[in-house]
């Protein structure tokens, strides 16, 4: 049973960094993620009002009509602002990436120091492994108790915030109270859900066994969750995916304030990282008394799924301007019904060809449906822009950087269309090509799409996150280049 937010939504990354593409180590470390969304579940039925005022003041808890607890802006905020920085009360490294990412700071590195004991605990340097270790100390006992197996990352996080509260329980912090508020939609569920859960929640409780036998019953911070099940539907549902500059997802995390946030199928605000520090940032203007929002999910997928999938996994139903008013569905779905038929029909396959890192078949399959039937389906196609993606994630993996630029190139303008701008999908996805022209020696049109990618990541990541400053140094790379160019 894996736990709920790690289904993997469309969209998936590969991590195109500068190195990897420019130096010796291509193929073994570079890892295939996909990009999850930040999940959070609205506090729909709490109408406490608390700490409004422990917040920073550009913004406030409130009452949203309709959709209970909610932020809003206390002051004009401009596109591109930093709303809201926070650190986690609880995170951990998703197992996925448990052997490339610090699991103290979150950084990516080639080669880690592991922990002697439970040997999944790795570290960049022994500054981070004493830094992490009081977070650690008793994960890590636990972690030895249930030794070859790794629980998910859902229990490991529930474990995580269950040490942190025991750790401050006399310290009563604001956080540990608001999550007290937290919505864990056990009364809503389906039966299936709810069987996920409580298998998760036996092994929370097998997990935790020598360290913690006994949920703490006298915890003010726990009081609503004195079970492990209510603990584990309270972490699914409010826990966020922590991800990198360029939207893969490291770890996950829980930042109880914002956990208020509710969703929009367009939303005003987006989430990005620095390690495990969440920054919120908007992505247009904002008048004070306006609601902030992010989007839960995938927002390139048609009206139905969307809505689907927000009423399965968050239990509401959105009725969001873009939900309410019959928009690109049409495009989505624009071609040969039959046609495109077959390549929606054959994304399943290939998906689990990109889970098996089967990327030979993955590349020819995509090849050979984008030749004939993707031949007859125009590019605007959703399932064609899936198949499109796929054949571009395998060809960077199988270092066919021609092919792969090719493939990106045609995803631009359609990223371009569905992801109304500034999206952070699609300034990293203009980075990924940028530097796939740049590494064939295309300068020109390589500067030319980081001035694209710019455009969109000083809003979306603001100007001091390290992905921006990376693109910043590619561009003046480009511009040296093109002058010594010129001067031969
Ligand atoms: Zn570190
Ligand atoms: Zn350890
Ligand atoms: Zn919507």
């Amino acid at each position: 049973m894996h736990c709920y937010f790690n289904k993997i939504f469309y969209s998936n990354y590969i991590f195109l960094n500068l190195k990897s593409v420019l130096g010796k180590s291509m193929r073994p470390n570079v890892p295939l993620t996909s990009w999850r969304r930040a999940y959070v579940c609205p506090d729909v039925n709490s109408t406490r009002r608390t700490h409004g005022q422990k917040m920073a003041p550009k913004l406030e808890r409130f009452v949203s009509p309709w959709k209970g607890n909610g932020l809003r802006a206390t002051v004009r905020i401009e596109e591109g602002e930093l709303v809201y920085v926070t650190e986690p009360l609880a995170y951990c490294v998703s197992q996925k990436q448990s052997r490339n990412v610090c699991h103290q700071c979150f950084t990516r590195h080639e080669t880690l120091l592991r922990c002697s004991q439970c040997k999944m605990a790795r570290y960049c340097s022994a500054t981070c492994q004493r830094r992490a270790w009081s977070d650690h100390k008793r994960e890590c006992k636990c972690l030895q108790s249930l030794l070859p197996r790794i629980p998910t990352d859902s229990v490991r996080l529930a474990a995580r915030l269950i040490f942190a509260m025991l750790s401050s329980c006399s310290s009563g912090s604001e956080e540990l109270y608001t999550l007290e508020e937290h919505e864990s939609h056990l009364t809503s569920l389906s039966e299936q859900r709810k069987q996920g859960l409580s298998q998760l929640a036996t092994m929370l409780k097998l997990y935790l066994h020598k360290e913690v036998p006994d949920l703490p019953q006298d915890t003010p911070s726990l009081s609503s969750c004195r079970d492990a099940l209510s603990l584990i539907a309270k972490v699914t549902c409010n826990c966020f995916t922590i991800s990198d500059g360029e939207l893969q997802e490291i770890g996950v995390g829980l930042y109880p304030s914002l956990s208020l946030l509710n969703h929009d199928c367009r939303p005003n605000c987006v989430m990005v990282f620095e390690g495990t520090k969440l920054l919120l940032r908007a992505v247009r203007g904002l008048s004070p008394g306006e609601e902030l929002t992010i989007s839960y999910i995938e927002t390139l997928s048609l009206n139905e799924d969307r809505q689907q999938r927000l009423e399965d996994q968050y239990c509401f139903t959105c009725h969001c301007q873009r939900c309410n008013s019959p928009d690109n569905d049409k495009l989505m779905l624009s071609g040969e019904e039959s046609s495109w038929r077959v390549l929606k029909e054959a994304l399943p396959t290939l998906e689990e060809l990109k889970a098996k890192s089967n990327w030979q078949t993955l590349v020819e399959s995509c090849h050979r449906l984008l030749s004939t039937e993707g031949k007859r389906v125009p590019e605007e196609n959703l399932y064609k822009l899936r198949v499109t993606d796929m054949a571009l994630d395998a060809s960077i993996q199988l270092g066919l950087w021609t092919e792969a630029v090719e493939y990106g190139q045609k995803t631009l303008p359609v990223y371009h269309l569905y992801y109304p701008d500034p999206h952070p999908v699609h300034g990293v996805q203009l980075v990924r090509v940028g530097k796939l022209q740049h590494y064939l020696a295309h300068i020109e049109e390589a500067l030319d799409t980081f001035k694209q990618a710019y455009r969109i990541l000083k809003v979306t990541h603001g100007n001091d996150h390290s992905i921006t400053t990376d693109l910043l140094m590619k561009m003046e790379e480009c511009r040296a280049e093109m002058v010594q160019q010129s001067s031969r």
